[in-house]
């Protein structure tokens, strides 16, 4: 029999994180106060994050060690598997090795335990008592839900109206680790006051509970922020998933041709590819880099690379980014992790830079592709997840046509079980796709900051 997945031992766990910022083609343009449009430095950060992750944001060294309090919690879940989806490669008849990272494994279902877990750490190291989030279709308030209460800290969520009434379970699961749910926009804050003063029927955007969730910390005692993605300190911790895959694609006895993964804000997809980027920007390695997204928010493939606001109040600092414009409202797709109008800036400049190139698909061709994978894998994908798989099976239906057997990568980066719903309209034909249009997206970009 041949083997199917594999596996590391908690000793293999790798100790610490790959910072990428030395290693890139280019330095990152620094992040601009969005007032005087002048660089700024690090303490700017301090009323919202921890000292070591401000370090963390501009640091030079490649290495950063991993807290051993961080790796006892890891250990819960990680190393995660690296399946070959052998069953789908019979599937689609193709001579091409398909394999994933299963970040699904985690308690929250997804990788984004892995940075809720050292964010919860430093600010509990730093004395924070309570820390504020926005979340769009749950998965980051459950991961920081989960890590708060591992390290007593408490946590209040701003769930994006549609989501919170959409999707009851996820809300209940961060209620069950101890958070506050609270939909955004709410009255608690000045600006969700406004919003809902200018428009009592919003049903929210991801700017618009940062927004709530920055001015909530801002103005409260022993408070501190958590962004689940974007910066530069939360694709580093993502990086354990490409580091322990590395040391598994050489237990498989192979190396990858492409590395996949789905982007929202970045942070999955960059956990994965960095470390292998580092070998393809110091190795020589001719590995193709595919950053997948929906047509309904495609960032990278229809955005403009400037600079922008990482909310909707404008209260965040300037950020380098692919943006579709800080007033973009997406439409109520269900991928909703993949719904946010800016990128990490780190992914941004590698595009730029053509070190790796980015698709975007649309919804109804994605369930598809993903009911195909569920049938022959045996597990259900996050709707975001699936936009990874249908790019890595786009590729095997290639290999077929060329007869290459070409090794695939990509990241399961959750799983779909609270997802029923979005199944359940793709099931029953309800689901629309929705190509973002042209003169919208103008529309939206016209509100950039002039720098
Ligand atoms: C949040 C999320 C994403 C998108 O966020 P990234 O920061 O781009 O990784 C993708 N997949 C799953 C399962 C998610 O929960």
């Amino acid at each position: 029999m041949e083997e199917i997945r594999f596996l590391l031992g908690t000793k293999d766990m790798p100790k610490s994180w790959y910072n990428i910022l030395p290693d890139l083609p280019r330095p990152l343009d620094p992040p601009l106060n969005p007032a005087t449009k002048q660089p700024i430095g690090p303490d700017a950060l301090a009323a919202l994050f921890p000292m070591a992750l401000i370090e963390q944001e501009v640091s030079q060294k490649t290495e950063i060690p991993i807290p051993p309090e961080v790796l006892d919690i890891y250990a819960l879940w990680r190393p995660t598997p690296v399946r070959r989806a052998r069953r789908l490669e019979q599937m689609l008849d193709t001579p091409a090795k398909i394999f994933y990272k299963d970040e699904s494994v985690s308690a929250s279902g997804s990788h984004k335990l892995n940075t809720a877990t050292a964010q919860a750490f430093y600010n509990k190291k730093d004395g924070t008592k309570r820390i504020t989030t926005e979340t769009g279709a749950g998965q980051w308030g459950s991961a920081l839900s989960i890590a708060c209460s591992m390290f007593g800290i408490e946590c209040r969520v701003y769930m994006v109206k549609v989501s919170y009434q959409q999707k009851p379970y996820r809300r209940s699961m961060m209620q069950v680790f101890g958070a506050e749910v609270i939909p955004s926009p709410s009255k608690l804050t000045k600006f969700g006051t406004q919003i809902l003063k200018d428009d009592p029927d919003c049903t929210g955007s991801l700017g618009i509970a940062i927004s709530e969730a920055i001015e909530d910390c801002v103005t409260s005692k022993n408070t501190r922020y958590s962004l689940g993605s974007v910066l530069n300190h939360v694709l580093l911790h993502q990086t354990i998933v490409g580091l322990e895959a590395k040391k598994q694609m050489e237990l498989a006895g192979t190396y990858p041709d492409y590395v996949i993964g789905c982007v929202g804000g970045g942070s999955n997809y960059a956990g994965l590819a960095l470390p292998f980027m580092r070998d393809k920007l110091k190795g020589g390695k001719k590995t193709t880099f595919i950053a997948v997204e929906p047509q309904a928010c495609p960032t990278i493939t229809k955005g403009k690379y400037a600079y922008d606001h990482g909310d909707t109040a404008k209260m965040t600092p300037l950020l380098k980014q692919h943006t579709l414009g800080h007033i973009f409202v997406p439409p109520a797709i269900h991928a909703g992790g993949l719904r946010y109008h800016g990128m990490a800036g780190i992914i941004s400049l590698l595009c730029k830079e053509q070190c790796m190139e980015a698709v975007a698909y649309h919804q109804n061709e994605v369930f598809k592709n993903a009911m195909i994978f569920a049938q022959a894998e045996g597990v259900i994908p996050a709707p975001e997840t699936s936009h990874a798989i249908m790019a890595a099976m786009e590729v095997a239906r290639e290999c077929k046509k060329t007869g290459e057997a070409k090794t695939i990568l990509f990241n399961f980066s959750g799983h779909g079980y609270f997802d029923m719903g979005a199944y359940d309209a793709y099931l029953s034909g309800k689901l629309e796709d929705y190509e973002y249009p042209q003169h919208e997206i103008e529309e939206a970009l016209k509100c950039l900051p002039v720098v």
